[in-house]
């Protein structure tokens, strides 16, 4: 079964789960006449239509690539993620005030032997199942799977306290109704706010997982004709569709047959291994004999600046009469065009025949 049709299946399984707690729950609640176990329910309400919109998502994010679209419509997952936590925060302010309003105007529950085996009941299925989802989500890197899974753990904790408010009403005769309203408003908050910031975070866009830069540039590193590998950037169209760009650094006598064979070699390598697309721009390196020493230099003129993080892309081209590199600086650094005069200044004094350029690029990955 493709992963599109698992996270169907288990939104599925989590409609139906749901609506039959929030159905039992709605006739306790209303029975025992406790704020507590009705919002309770609403809450897994909200999950049920978390759930559906999960579906119509994974469907539509999966439509497959068209002339307007031509990434594929993998971000959509994005946009459902937003719409569910926009609804748990709307359960949640309407519950944070029916439950002022019952801290206000306190009104007695009474509950029965079976209202207390039902919420029990659903607390073990509403957490064992939460576990479930979100190992399910982890295995297939859907962010909607994991932030309903993570949200039904935690309302089963949630549901624990309304069994335990119902114990405390029935032994001491006590309403805490409203306070355990509170409680379960305040969850309901959290993470509609947490489900908010990841999502949003990716559609921004964050930087590259270390882990899969860091393997890939290995990989790249491991043919003997790389010198070098720089600038990999990771653009993400949806979980599990990655383009990425990277620069690599080979020696400058190597004919375009030879470039063409090696380049066409990694692309397909690293396709088949990490499921990538990659482009990658060559950077020819002559930094031996006489141009090591300029080389050499530079590093020396460069290493007065802390904020620099990487000098690449070093050639000299003694037919045009130039020297050429990229910078790297960390992003705390506002005066990257001070520095970069500096440097120049100081290379031209030295070396005063040849032009410098240097070229800005930007720490995309680790
Ligand atoms: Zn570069």
């Amino acid at each position: 079964m493709d992963r599109s049709k698992k996270i169907v299946k288990i939104s599925i399984w989590g409609i139906i789960v749901n609506i039959i707690l929030v159905s039992f729950k709605m006739i306790v609640g209303l029975i025992a006449n406790s704020i507590a176990i009705i919002l309770d329910a609403v809450n897994n309400l909200s999950d049920a239509i978390s759930s559906i919109i999960t579906i119509i998502g994974t469907r539509l994010s999966n439509k497959k690539p068209n002339k307007k679209h031509p990434y594929g419509y993998g971000r959509i997952e994005y946009l459902t993620s937003t719409i569910i936590a926009l609804i748990v925060l709307i359960a949640g302010i309407t519950s944070f005030k029916e439950s002022l309003d019952k801290i206000i105007y306190p009104e007695v529950a009474e509950y029965s032997i079976f209202s207390l085996i039902i919420i029990i009941v659903a607390v073990f299925v509403k957490f064992f199942f939460g576990n479930y989802v979100k190992r399910e989500g982890k295995k297939l890197s859907s962010s909607s799977l994991i932030a309903s899974g993570t949200d039904a753990v935690s309302d089963s904790i949630l549901s624990l306290t309304t069994f335990i408010g119902a114990l405390i009403s029935i032994i001491f005769h006590i309403s805490l109704e409203g306070y355990l309203g509170l409680i379960i408003s305040i969850f309901i908050l959290k993470t509609a706010l947490e489900i908010l910031k990841d999502t949003i975070n990716d559609m921004i866009g964050v930087r590259a997982d270390s882990e899969i830069t860091r393997s890939l540039k290995k990989k790249l590193l491991a043919y003997k004709e790389v010198k070098g590998v720089y600038d990999l950037t990771l653009h993400n169209y949806g979980p599990n569709k990655i383009i990425a760009t990277v620069h690599i650094e080979i020696d400058d006598i190597m004919k375009a047959y030879e470039i063409h064979r090696l380049t066409r070699k990694i692309t397909l390598d690293v396709y088949n291994e990490f499921g990538i697309i990659l482009t990658i721009g060559i950077y020819a390196s002559n930094d031996n004999g006489e141009y090591k020493e300029i080389k050499r230099y530079l590093q020396n003129v460069i290493k007065k600046y802390p904020s620099i993080e990487e000098m690449h892309g070093f050639y000299v081209d003694d037919d045009n009469k130039s020297i050429s590199c990229d910078l790297i600086f960390n992003f705390e650094e506002n005066n990257v065009n001070n520095i970069v005069s500096e440097i120049k200044e100081e290379m031209h004094k030295k070396y005063s025949n040849y032009n410098f350029d240097v070229i800005i690029d930007t720490d995309f990955s680790d």
